[in-house]
Order: C-alpha cells, then sequence, then structure tokens
C-alpha cells in the first residue's frame, strides 16, 4: 500500500471549535496508526472572515494537544508552501483552472463585480441558480475582454444528466449526486485566488494525501470536488466524513449552550489531556468499553476501535468526569503549578501549595479552584442569610475556645469544637455549617479544620469575631 497521508486544513477564521480538534486528531491518528504523514495546511483564500494571527493560534492550539504535522508551515515539507494564499504567488491554482478551460470544464464569468456578489450569495441561500448564463459565452470572446484588461472570474462547467458518487470509507456507504442539482460553482475569482473548491481539490491532489477526513459540513461540497478530481485528471483519494456532534439540547453543537472553543475550554481549566481523551470519544469507539487513551494509546488503538455512524453528542458532564480524572493524577507541585492562573493576584505561593491537596479532590476544573479557596488569600464577603438562627452564640462560644488553643494543630482544634458542641448540645451539622459560612462566606469549602490549620489561629478568630459581630 502507498503511503497514507491525512491533512487538516482548517481556514484562520478564529478559535478552533472542539469539532475542528476532532477533524484534526482523526486525521492525525489515522496516519499515525498506519505509519502515513499527517499534514496541516491553511486554507485562507477564499475566505474574507479571515482574522490576523488566527493561524498562529491554530498552530500553538494543535501543538498544545500534542497533535505535531509532519509537512505544513513552520516546519514545511516536500509540497511547500502549505498555506494556500503563499501558492497562490506560485501560479498552481490559475494553471489548473486554465487546464478546465481548456478542456471546456470551466468557463469565464462575465458578470460584473457587483452581479457576481449576489449571485454567490444567491447560491448560498439555496434558492439555487445552478446554470449561469456566462456558461454560453465563447471563449475567445472573454479572452478577448481579459486582453483588454477585464478581470473575468471562472467557473464549474457541470455536465447535464450525469451521476457522481464515491463510496464514504467513514460513513460507509455509496453517495451519489445527479449532476443537474450541482452547483456551477466559482473556481478562481477575479483576484486570482482559488475558492475553497479549486484549492482543496489542487493541493489534496498535489500534497499526495491519502484519505481526506473532514466534518460533515463539507458533504454539499464534495459532488463538486469529485467533477474536479475528474476533470483534472487526478486520482481519487479516499473520503470519508465525521459524524456532526450533537448538543445534549438538540440540534448541532451550537455556542448558546455553552463553550464550544478549545481556548474557551483550556481557559476554564480544562486540561489539554482531558479535552483530547474526551474528543477522542466524540465519534470513534474502541473495541472495548475503555474510557482512558493518551495520545500514543488512543493512535495504537486506533485501527482496532471504529469510526461511528451515529452522531455524537456532545456530553459536558462526561468532559467534566475526564478532566477530574487528569487533574488527580497530577502531583500536588504540578497541580500547583498548574493553578498560577487561577489564583488571585499577588497570591502567596507558599499559601496556594498549602491548599492544593485539600482541593485536589474537590475542584472539576482549575477555575473552580477560586470558587473554593479564594477565602484563603481574601476576607469572605458573608451574606448573612446563610446563617442558622444559632448562629451568633455559636461563633462567639467557638472563638473562645480556639482563642485558648496554645498548639494550633487539627487534633487540637476538633477535640476542643467536639467538647464545645456537646457541652452545649448544639447539632454538629448546624454548628459547623455556621462556622464554614463565618470563614469562608460559603456552604462548601474543603474539610473546615484543615482549612483553618492552614488559615492560623488568628486569622480564624477574627473571621468568627467577625462575623459574630455581624449577627449582633
Ligand atoms: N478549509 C476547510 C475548513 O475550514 C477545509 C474543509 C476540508 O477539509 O475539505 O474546514
Amino acid at each position: 500500500m502507498s503511503e497514507v497521508r491525512t491533512r487538516f486544513a482548517p481556514s484562520p477564521t478564529g478559535f478552533l471549535h472542539v469539532g475542528s480538534l476532532r477533524t484534526a486528531l482523526f486525521a492525525y491518528a489515522f496516519a499515525k496508526s498506519q505509519g502515513g504523514k499527517f499534514i496541516l495546511r491553511v486554507e485562507d483564500t477564499d475566505c474574507q472572515r479571515c482574522i490576523p494571527g488566527a493561524a498562529e493560534k491554530i498552530y500553538e492550539m494543535l501543538k498544545i494537544f500534542g497533535i505535531d504535522w509532519d509537512e505544513g508551515p513552520l516546519v514545511g515539507g516536500s509540497y511547500a508552501p502549505y498555506i494556500q494564499s503563499e501558492r497562490v504567488r506560485t501560479g498552481v491554482y490559475k494553471k489548473y483552472a486554465e487546464q478546465l478551460l481548456k478542456g471546456g470544464h470551466a468557463y469565464y464569468c462575465c458578470c460584473p463585480p457587483e452581479e457576481l456578489e449576489q449571485i454567490e450569495e444567491r447560491h448560498e441561500r439555496k434558492r439555487i441558480e445552478l446554470r449561469d448564463p456566462c456558461r454560453n459565452v465563447d471563449i475567445q470572446e472573454a479572452q478577448a475582454r481579459i486582453k483588454k484588461g477585464e478581470k473575468l472570474a471562472i467557473r464549474l462547467r457541470v455536465p447535464e444528466n450525469e451521476t457522481v458518487s464515491y463510496h464514504d470509507f467513514v460513513l460507509k456507504k455509496e453517495i451519489s449526486w445527479e449532476t443537474n442539482c450541482i452547483d456551477e460553482v466559482m473556481l478562481l475569482k477575479t483576484d486570482g485566488f482559488p475558492t475553497y473548491h479549486l484549492g482543496v481539490v489542487v493541493d489534496d491532489a498535489l500534497m499526495q494525501i491519502s484519505h481526506v477526513i473532514r466534518g460533515r459540513d463539507w458533504l454539499p461540497s464534495t459532488p463538486v470536488h469529485l467533477l474536479l478530481f475528474k476533470y483534472l485528471g487526478f486520482p481519487l483519494p479516499q473520503i470519508g466524513h465525521l459524524t456532526d456532534i450533537l448538543d445534549p439540547g438538540g440540534g448541532k453543537l451550537s455556542k448558546r449552550k455553552g463553550a464550544v472553543s478549545c481556548e474557551e475550554f483550556l481557559a476554564d481549566g480544562y486540561l489539554p489531556e482531558a479535552i483530547l481523551n474526551f474528543i477522542m470519544l466524540v465519534g470513534w469507539a474502541p473495541k472495548d468499553n475503555r474510557e482512558l487513551f493518551t495520545l500514543e494509546e488512543f493512535i495504537i488503538n486506533f485501527q482496532k476501535g471504529s469510526l461511528q455512524i451515529a452522531n455524537p453528542v456532545f456530553n459536558r458532564k462526561k468532559l467534566d468526569w475526564f478532566n477530574g480524572i487528569y487533574l488527580r493524577k497530577k502531583t500536588d507541585e504540578e497541580l500547583a503549578s498548574l493553578l498560577k492562573n487561577y489564583v488571585p493576584d499577588g497570591a502567596n505561593v507558599a499559601l496556594v501549595n498549602q491548599t492544593v491537596p485539600l482541593v485536589k479532590d474537590r475542584i472539576t476544573k482549575l477555575s473552580d479552584y477560586r470558587l473554593l479557596a479564594g477565602f484563603f488569600f481574601e476576607e469572605p464577603k458573608i451574606d448573612r442569610a446563610l446563617f442558622s438562627a444559632t448562629a451568633g452564640v455559636q461563633l462567639i462560644k467557638a472563638a473562645e475556645v480556639l482563642g485558648k488553643i496554645k498548639k494550633w494543630e487539627k487534633v487540637e482544634i476538633e477535640e476542643g469544637l467536639k467538647k464545645l458542641i456537646e457541652k452545649e448540645k448544639w447539632e454538629t451539622g448546624d454548628f459547623f455549617m455556621n462556622f464554614r459560612v463565618a470563614i469562608s462566606g460559603s456552604k462548601i469549602t474543603p474539610p473546615i479544620t484543615d482549612s483553618i490549620v492552614i488559615l492560623g489561629q488568628k486569622t480564624t478568630l477574627s473571621r468568627l469575631q467577625q462575623a459574630a459581630k455581624m449577627l449582633e
């Protein structure tokens, strides 16, 4: 078998969507599991929405997730350049567009630019005017206009009454289209830049891509690509479309229901290895019920498992579960260092280190730290409604008992408080809830005696007294 070569071909339009991360991951694993190559190509030609710096962000993200490309921007390769806007300068797209013209499979579009835009818009809105009147313009006449300085775009000429089809190796079925329903898409724009269709076909062919793996969104473009591969005399790669990722609330995964970009998840304190492990199982299933995979293990298991056909649901709770698992695999030192961006400004490092063992089992993501442990660093804001009716007296007496403790250690503290609760015949739960709120401002904290050991006697007493005062 000739070498397996897959590619990830993002357009730099913004953040890296988790769906795109999955496309990259599956294309990467598909190649790596068969000793093949993974190529990164930036598709920035047909793109009014391209954002400066977005390509660099994509490189950074892929690196964070450990998805290294064998060829592409930054690393080069035999088919460089790998950024389409740079490839335009080599004249490669124009060359193939002209080859199509010569073969009668494309035609010059003589519509004035404003009209062109309207036509494209109409096509996009699916009120498709499939055949453009320009298809009947004589090629010599069009060339004469170009000689006079006019800039003409080039469109695909779609044949009538034919069928195009291919076998989708992911969806595992033959898919076909009647050519009468295929749009005569733009291939080369008046500025000499290719559209997505021409760019993707020419580059997949020249870069010897053996397997195209991409999102289901691109399925409607496939018949156009099939025609282009055929007319340009390029061998057809295997093509596979991944499932759509569904939102638990129904429909496709959407921003309205929460984060969808890798950047957002990372900023929220999800670990790259947890996001990656979660994404592995969104549309791929191992042979057994195993859930935990490193990237290396995923590659080893990839061929034994299968790409799924049914649309998977993006289960955020499951992502939380994975993140918890990976957080708890960290040593305390590693976790303390990961928490650096999540602690209050100027937080004392030694104090952070002390709190890590207390929060480790209790946080789902790094950003939870502030909520759970913020009271170690700043005075809590207390809502008096959180206290029960018995709080005032409990806090005063607790402060008295704790004030007398000579050795500020867990055993002494626990003993002192236990005796007090017994003597006063308080409900243990009620007492500790009031105590917790006075110390932290919250009903949910790390173990409270461990916490006050770290806070120290002075701060503990002052918080109890302040809360008691508030309740006077
Ligand atoms: N440039 C397209 C994108 O932004 C690539 C689609 C494909 O893989 O063919 O996702």
